[in-house]
């Protein structure tokens, strides 16, 4: 039977590799909707070739007049457009492409309409962890973040063994050799010059500052029920092991291969079965070697709040992802030096750290606080003080 699927942010790093691994397999899978944010041009290009019976751009104010070829789709205008495409699409599955925790609400309508999430938008995760999982029980989420893919794949051979710790590979960004004082001043086409992966610049510059693995360890507590102390961050430069889990006996299973979203994307759509990537195979004799370090907390404070944020619980991770979503863009716009990042999201967690995280008035009331506090401090006033 083939799998229908909506393409939530069909225009970006994910989106595009999702619909290459489709069209590897058209007898499994037909594509039911897609969204964009501002890139029409590409949307109605995808629309052409894929057919959905429905679509939306959600950064448009104005519905954007479509091309008379495309009138057998239904085009949606506006933000509100991705939650209703969510929920409105045929099909079982949801995938979650989208940047930005502006993904929330669409995951969540996912979920109402009893879709499941593959789930690539991990700020989601980060900052409505616990409204989010409650909405989804066992089976109903799965990861694409190539390292979740991984620990989900090692745990597959788990049987009833509980895993005692997840190490968290990291390729450590184009930075991990720089000392600390010269990170400050990075400037953004340095940031964005990813060592392994090619992605869209949002998570590139995460990468850069270890915000993304700081954003990968809530991720995994939330999608592996995991203490805070059992997740280690590996760095491990050559992105061959995505991550590994260890059991009581001391095995260590691991996850390996060539640096390739479409892996993950295609395990989370087809799991419990795999299908064929078209992705070149690993050639270990080529490598040569795998290198392993610890993450340097100096250079890196990102880890230390993803840590802190945890143990705060609350809304205070949808703090950091909100601070860091502002302080991200604000560095790509060049309004603010590559060290000032992680100073923007340590004061905010500072400031609304304590905020609660019941419901999804007060997940959106903390990112909005954060948000205002990061800006605030970018423009050098003092930020809401309102915690
Ligand atoms: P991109 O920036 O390449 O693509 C983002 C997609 O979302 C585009 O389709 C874009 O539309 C759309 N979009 C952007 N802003 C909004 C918004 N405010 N509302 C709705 N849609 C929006 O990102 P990536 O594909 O790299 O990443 C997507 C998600 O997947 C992120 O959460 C990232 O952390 C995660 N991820 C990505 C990986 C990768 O390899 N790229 C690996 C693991 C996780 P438009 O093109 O019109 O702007
Ligand atoms: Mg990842």
């Amino acid at each position: 039977m083939k799998r229908g699927i909506a393409i939530l942010g069909s225009t970006g790093s994910i989106g595009k590799q999702a619909i290459e691994v489709i069209g590897l397999h058209p007898d499994r899978f037909f594509v039911t909707a897609l969204t964009a944010h501002k890139n029409a041009a590409l949307l109605f290009e995808q629309v052409r070739a894929l057919r959905p019976r429905l679509a939306a751009l959600t950064g448009v104010s104005e519905p954007v007049e479509v091309p008379d070829d495309l009138k057998f789709c239904e085009f949606r205008f506006g933000p509100r457009a991705l939650a209703e495409v969510a929920r409105e699409a045929e099909g079982q599955d949801v995938l979650a492409a989208v940047v930005g925790m502006v993904g929330l609400k669409s995951v969540m309508a996912a979920r109402q309409a009893g879709k499941r999430v593959l789930l690539a938008n991990k700020e989601t995760l980060v900052a409505g962890g616990e409204m989010v999982m409650n909405a989804c029980p066992k089976g109903t989420l799965l990861p694409v973040d190539s390292e979740h893919s991984a620990i989900f794949q090692c745990l597959q051979g788990a049987g009833p063994n509980p895993y005692e710790r997840i190490l968290l590979t990291a390729s450590g960004g184009p930075f991990r050799t720089w000392d600390k004082e010269r990170v400050k001043t990075a400037t953004v086409a340095e940031a964005l010059g990813h060592p392994t992966w090619n992605m869209g610049a949002k998570i590139t510059i995460d990468s850069a500052s270890m915000f993304n693995k700081a954003l990968e360890i809530i991720e995994a507590k939330w999608l592996f029920n995991a203490r805070p102390g059992q997740i280690q961050v590996v760095v491990h430069p050559q992105s061959i092991v995505h991550s590994a889990v260890e059991f009581k006996d001391g095995a260590v299973i691991a996850q390996m291969g060539v640096p390739d979203m479409k892996l993950p994307i295609l395990y989370a759509m087809t799991y419990p079965e795999r299908l064929q990537t078209g992705s070149k195979p690993l050639d270990l004799f080529a490598l040569g070697q795998l290198t392993f370090e610890r993450p340097d907390p100096e250079k890196f404070p990102a880890l230390r709040m993803a840590y802190e944020a945890l143990k705060a619980g609350g809304a205070a991770c949808c703090v950091l992802n909100a601070a860091n979503e502002e302080a991200c863009y604000a560095f790509l716009r060049g309004e603010i030096p590559f060290g000032r990042i992680s100073e923007i999201v340590e004061t905010a967690l500072q400031k609304h750290g304590g905020l609660p995280a019941r419901e999804l008035d007060d997940i959106d009331r903390a990112d909005a606080l954060a948000r205002e506090t990061a800006r605030a401090l970018m423009d050098g006033r003092s930020g809401s003080l309102i915690s």
